[in-house]
């Protein structure tokens, strides 16, 4: 297969989904230049300049960080048409109406570059249709692209091919969405609606009818179908609110235009209350109301009977939150059984999605797999309709859904496939297993599909039912305590993953680090610190230390606050490169675990800074010293009277107000990210790009830094930084405790009473932490500001 090198992408439509698509993709370094109409009046790119300027304030944020918006391309079809020669990906995303797209494609198809894959992000209308406008030389190269929103946040991608896609362009498409853009691809059939929205679509439908049979309010709804059901924690209510209920109002149109002959077709209908809200331009979050309305603090909820909003707040019976809790099998055979209203309705919802996706398998996705997937992906469920049938028990639940299809109770009538009772499914218990998932068009088996891009995954993330390895029991495990297991895929190199909750850095975690690395300098290339699931670590544990504190006060704990220092300084000068892949929150001792090692790649997705200052206390595994070091080595780059404080200064302000980058390239603004560090967009080939950097570094001949005293900003830096702190604490911005911090770390980031330019070691300077760290520990304010965070997980402001 030839190399696709994707230099440039166009994305054609800066409206929601255009503009948000191309802020992604400059997120993830693809250049891209965004298109939409000329404008009447005033400059033509004005739609696109002020969709690009909207990019900045939307939330949850498009952008990994707002100044990159400047990054994206603008141009109209007007004059700029040629600026799509030399793309060679092209994204339509403008309004959806067939007419209007077609005539886009013809007006750009004599521009288009001969190899350019040309992709629509329709969400309803037919790829194969659209197709058929387009000139002989360009169907091959086109294809569906269906992005969800929002896209960045969004895993899922389903891609759609026509009868004359050449396969290789859906081939190298998916390759490149997984590893540059960071998403999960489902292949979809060109049906109305794909797989997600489909499934997805009816299922909400199906929840509001059956609240309707069970007499239940939108906010006990969507405290049942949350995160108590494995799924999104907006719910169903709530989330048709975010997405819009206008945009869900277009899904459903698209079923009811396209599906005369589906046997659930009566379901389709338009909810009477959504039809009456979209009526009076409540069309949810984004017009200020729906099916609830916040109002200053309040959240209100609409009451269908009354016509107006009234208080929310309702939650599920604790009777039915204690069946949620219970494995697969157990938890439907409650909800099966139970005469509780809301315990009914749960087992409703959930037969009326087995009984759907297993009657449309067949003519919506190539086997099983892919609904699963793209229920997972696209509307953020933690097991797919299938998956959970299988493991709530396939023959069981299948018998409980003939029946009530039977007894009339079902949303259609149409019976369950045969291939549900008789054949390999029956056999297997299920429709996935390891060789592959069931298609139900095919009558077999279906295998992953094998893409090079695949290998890059070393645990690609697989539906139950699949055996799937799990990685803490993959490889050759050579060491392991309570809370870190050390191990290895290749006997290369080594990995270690911390186990304990949120990765909270404890003693234990400490000695088992310290292992780690001894084992790698004996006998491995390096070391990866990585861990299988969405946290690198939440930080020191406190709780741990509590028996400590208690025994022997602040100053016992400063032993152990030397020990996790120590153990910085190992992971920075050992004698093989450490690697930290970074994957979600990295805080306080995580983001010092991070800064200390040789490199970290950064999933996108991952949020650091050093959050001491909510707890009442500073940075003190070494996070201050390195911060100190690294402004001296920018200050020393820059020249020689360049100002130290000058470089000290973003890294000072994060730590002092305990900012987390929203991003990696966020993290890496705030400085906790170097510029040679590598963000990677696709959270399953973290481990395999943070194995190959060990394996780059200790092929180029990797050393640690040498060490060496370097120079600090001195006591007058101190004074400067303390006036400026002064006023925030005078104007009300900081309280006299905040203030209070803010100094301590100004004094250990600065070096302390010496002269400017003093050389200072990172030991001094670690002294200097521990010194602050154990003096604020006796501090009663942070005493308070750490007992409420044990207590409520939420930081006290005081
Ligand atoms: P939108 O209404 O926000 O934006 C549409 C854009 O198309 C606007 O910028 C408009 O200026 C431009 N446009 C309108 N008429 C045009 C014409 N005749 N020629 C060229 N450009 C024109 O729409 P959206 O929600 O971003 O949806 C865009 C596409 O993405 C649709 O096909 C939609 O089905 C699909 N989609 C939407 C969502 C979603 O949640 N909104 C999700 C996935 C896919």
């Amino acid at each position: 297969m030839n190399r696709f090198n994707v230099r440039k992408v166009a994305v054609l439509g800066a409206g929601v989904m255009g503009a948000q698509i191309a802020a992604h993709l400059v997120n993830v370094r693809v250049p891209v230049v965004l298109f939409d109409l000329p404008a009447r009046e005033g400059p033509k790119n004005g739609i696109v300049a002020k969709a690009v300027e909207g990019l900045k304030k939307l939330k949850p944020a498009p952008l990994g960080v707002a100044e990159d918006a400047a990054l994206v391309g603008q141009a109209n079809y007007e004059e700029h048409l040629d600026q799509l020669r030399d793309c060679d990906l092209v994204i339509e995303a403008i309004a959806e109406r067939m007419d209007w797209k077609l005539d886009l494609y013809r007006r750009i198809a004599p521009v288009l570059a001969p190899h350019a894959i040309v992709a629509s992000n329709t969400s309803g209308l037919s790829i194969t249709k659209l197709s058929q406008a387009l000139p002989e030389a360009v169907k091959p190269r086109f294809c569906g692209i269906h992005f969800f929103n929002p896209p960045r946040y969004m895993a899922l991608v389903e891609l759609i091919d026509t009868p004359t896609t050449r396969p290789e362009i859906l081939d190298q498409l998916e390759a490149f969405v997984t590893t540059a853009l960071g998403k999960s691809v489902v292949r979809a059939k060109d049906t109305p609606n794909f797989i997600a929205n489909r499934v997805g679509i009816a299922g909400m439908l199906a929840t509001m009818k059956e609240a309707e049979t069970f007499g239940l309010t939108y906010d006990v709804v969507d405290d049942l179908t949350g995160k108590k059901l494995g799924r999104a924690s907006s719910g169903t209510f709530r989330t048709a609110d975010v997405v819009g209920l206008d945009t869900m109002a277009h899904v459903i149109r698209t079923l009811q235009d396209n599906l005369a002959d589906d046997p659930f077709f009566p379901s389709y209908a338009t909810p009477p209350v959504l039809a009456r809200l979209m009526e009076q331009g409540a069309l949810g979050q984004k017009s200020g109301a729906g099916f609830f309305k916040k109002v200053g603090r309040d959240i209100l909820r609409l009451d269908p009977a009354k016509g107006d909003y009234v208080p929310a707040g309702g939650k599920a019976d604790e009777i039915v939150a204690r069946m949620l809790k219970k494995p697969p099998a157990e938890r439907l055979k409650l909800l099966h059984d139970s005469k509780n209203p809301q315990a009914q309705f749960l087992w409703a919802i959930l037969r009326d999605s087995f009984h759907y996706a297993a009657v449309h398998l067949a003519d919506i996705a190539e086997s099983a797999r892919d609904v699963d997937f793209a229920m997972r992906w696209g509307f953020g469920v933690s097991q797919g309709p299938f998956e959970l049938w299988q493991a709530a028990g396939w023959k069981q639940v299948a018998e409980w859904v003939r029946a009530d299809i039977e007894a009339g109770k079902a949303l259609s009538k149409a019976p369950l496939p045969g291939w549900v009772f008789e054949g390999p499914v029956a056999e297997n218990g299920g429709v996935h297993r390891p060789e592959g998932s069931w298609s139900a068009a095919e009558s077999r088996w279906v295998p992953r599909r094998e893409l090079p891009v695949y290998e890059r995954q070393p645990f690609r993330e697989n539906v139950f039912g699949a055996a799937a390895a799990d990685p803490l029991k993959s490889g050759e495990e050579v060491f392991r305590n309570d809370e870190v297991r050390v191990w290895s895929r290749d006997g290369e190199v080594l990995v270690a993953s911390i186990t304990a909750k949120l990765h909270l850095i404890s003693p234990t975690v400490v000695e088992g680090l310290q292992k780690a690395l001894e084992l790698a300098e004996s006998r491995y290339q390096g070391l990866v610190l990585w861990s299988p699931d969405d946290v690198f670590s939440a930080g020191a544990n406190l709780e741990a230390l509590m028996p400590v504190f208690m025994k022997s006060g602040a100053k016992g704990i400063e032993p152990e606050v030397k020990k996790l220092q120590d153990l910085m300084l190992r992971l920075r000068y050992a004698a093989v490169p450490v690697v930290a892949a970074v994957r979600g929150i990295a805080l306080g001792g995580g983001c010092e675990l991070a800064l200390y090692s040789a490199r970290r790649v950064a999933a996108m997705e991952s949020y650091m800074g050093l959050v001491e200052v909510g707890v009442g206390l500073v940075p003190a595994g070494g996070g201050l010293a390195d911060l100190a070091r690294r402004a001296a080595e920018h200050a020393t780059a820059a020249g020689a009277n360049a100002d130290i404080l000058a470089f000290l200064r973003e890294g000072f302000t994060a730590a002092a107000m305990a900012k987390v980058g929203t991003s990696a390239l966020e993290s890496r603004k705030f400085g906790y990210l170097a510029d040679s560090d590598i963000v990677v967009p696709h959270k399953d080939e973290l481990l395999h790009v943070a194995s190959a950097q060990v394996r780059a570094m200790a092929e180029s001949g990797w050393r640690a830094p040498a060490r060496r005293p370097f120079p600090v900003a001195g006591r007058s830096a101190i004074a400067t930084i303390r006036a400026q702190l002064v006023n925030l604490r005078d104007g009300g911005f900081a309280s006299a405790h905040d203030y209070h911090i803010a100094s301590l770390i100004a004094d250990v980031v600065c070096g302390g009473d010496v002269d400017a330019g003093s050389l200072v070691t990172e030991e001094y300077l670690m002294a200097l932490e521990r010194r602050h760290f154990v003096s604020l520990l006796e501090h009663p304010k942070t005493q308070e500001r750490i007992m409420g965070m044990l207590q409520t997980g939420k930081p006290v402001r005081n």
